[in-house]
């Protein structure tokens, strides 16, 4: 099976599902990003079952793709989440996620992000800091609430990824250094309004390889140890999320093989619930970014195809000089070029793909391939360009999920001083 399972040929026209993704821009327009809800429910079911009787939670990381109608399906599916800010809690909440299962991180949380999520129960704050820990007793002591915490522990092991999405080296701002975790810890056993729930860690982004994963999963059962020795009992273990998709020719774990492994590596921990917080991988390659040509150029050094979407709408091409296959919606025999495919922004950097031999011609509809994740949650009103709308097919159904934005919508909170 193709890593694009959802997005396939048929009579030489691309399909999503049932549906041609040429009849999608017909009715929505361009540029539209558009999910799979198959793909996505396939990817969750596969965490699910690789898990077998294993106890274990998973927390989708919704700044992947923070869609409300993506976080519902996932919800309905029976997801939990891990949340980066109040404004994913709420996000959560309105699409029926449970605060039960959500679980809180990042390193700089507002006050009044501790106070929402300790008003809608979370499960889990994953704190970052001795400070961070402090004041989440207070504000928890305020509202005569305890709150459940891990310490997020920074194990040092080097995921061997992009530098911009590698999160677990010493050197990295995130997370609480190995040789602090029994100290901060004490501490948190004896702050009135904390009760140490679990012990945290995640270590990066797009990971292709296994074992640093498991590397920082052993770390994290040495300091599970050592604080049992302590008296402070730890009830999840979160491993936190990472897991790389194939955006091109790499070949990352699939989601079997990478479960499996980290319930081996804590087979002698079965107590501790087991949290993964997949982001990526769950929605990466279930969805695209379908934008249209608008005009051909070429020049003697060069061959320019300018599309209506831009680095505003996807922008991990210019962030992370990031590789996303580009497939052109109709299959035909005309002879290909070699195209630098780059949208109407005013930057050299606007770019989504260099160097792809296609065939080509002008209002052409090409679809950037594994954009679900990181795609829309990342995109930008850059040159008071709209959001792109946002679709979802299920079968032969076509919902509208958000609208594509007016420019209306973009200066409505601005005001000319009178
Ligand atoms: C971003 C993030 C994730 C998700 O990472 P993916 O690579 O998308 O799986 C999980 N946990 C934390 C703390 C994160 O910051």
């Amino acid at each position: 099976m193709s890593h694009f399972s959802s997005f396939n040929y048929r009579n030489n026209q691309l399909y999503v599902e049932d549906v041609p993704l040429a009849a999608i821009a017909a009715e929505f327009g361009t540029p539209c990003y558009i999910y799979s809800s198959a793909a996505i429910r396939s990817a969750y079911q596969a965490f699910e079952h690789a898990f077998g009787q294993r106890n274990h939670l998973i927390c989708y990381a919704v700044k992947a793709n923070s869609n409300l109608a993506v976080l519902n399906l996932l919800a309905r599916l029976g997801s939990g989440f891990d949340i980066v800010s109040g404004g994913e809690l709420q996000r959560v909440l309105k699409a029926g996620g449970d605060p039960q299962k959500t679980v809180f991180s990042g390193v700089g949380k507002t006050r009044e992000e501790m106070r929402a999520a300790l008003a809608a129960n979370i499960l889990c704050f994953n704190v970052e800091s001795e400070m961070e820990l402090i004041t989440l007793n207070e504000i928890a002591g305020q509202m005569k609430k305890i709150a459940p915490t891990s310490l997020r522990v920074n194990p040092d092991v080097d995921a061997n990824t992009h530098p911009y999405i590698s999160t677990g080296l010493k050197e990295n701002k995130f997370g609480i250094p190995a040789a602090e975790a029994e100290r901060i810890y004490a501490l948190a056993q004896q702050l009135p309004n904390i009760r140490i729930a679990g012990l945290d860690c995640h270590i990066g982004s797009q990971l292709t390889e296994i074992e640093p994963f498991i590397e920082a999963a052993h770390k994290m059962l040495d300091l599970l140890k050592r604080l049992q020795t302590m008296h402070i009992t730890i009830e999840h273990l979160d491993l936190g999320g990472g897991l790389g998709v194939r955006y091109d020719q790499e070949t990352p774990p699939t989601i079997t093989e990478y479960i499996k492994a980290l319930c081996t590596a804590t087979e002698d921990y079965p107590q501790q619930q087991l949290l993964i917080e997949p982001g990526r991988s769950m929605v990466g390659n279930a969805g695209i970014l379908l934008t249209q040509v608008c005009y051909l150029k070429h020049s003697p050094y060069r061959n320019f195809a300018i599309v209506d979407a831009a680095m505003n709408d996807l922008l991990r091409p210019t962030l992370y000089q990031a590789y996303h296959a580009i497939q052109s919606t109709t299959k035909r025999d005309a002879e290909e070029k070699l195209y630098q495919i780059v949208g109407p922004v005013c930057e050299t950097g606007d770019f989504l793909g260099h160097d792809r031999r296609l065939a080509l011609a002008k209002d052409d509809l090409l679809a950037i391939m594994s954009a679900g994740a990181y795609g829309m949650s990342m995109s930008s009103n850059y040159n008071t360009r709209p959001r792109a709308a946002e679709i979802m097919v299920e079968g032969d159904a076509v919902h509208l999920v958000r609208a594509r934005e007016t420019v209306e919508d973009l200066y409505a909170l601005e005001k000319i001083p009178s």
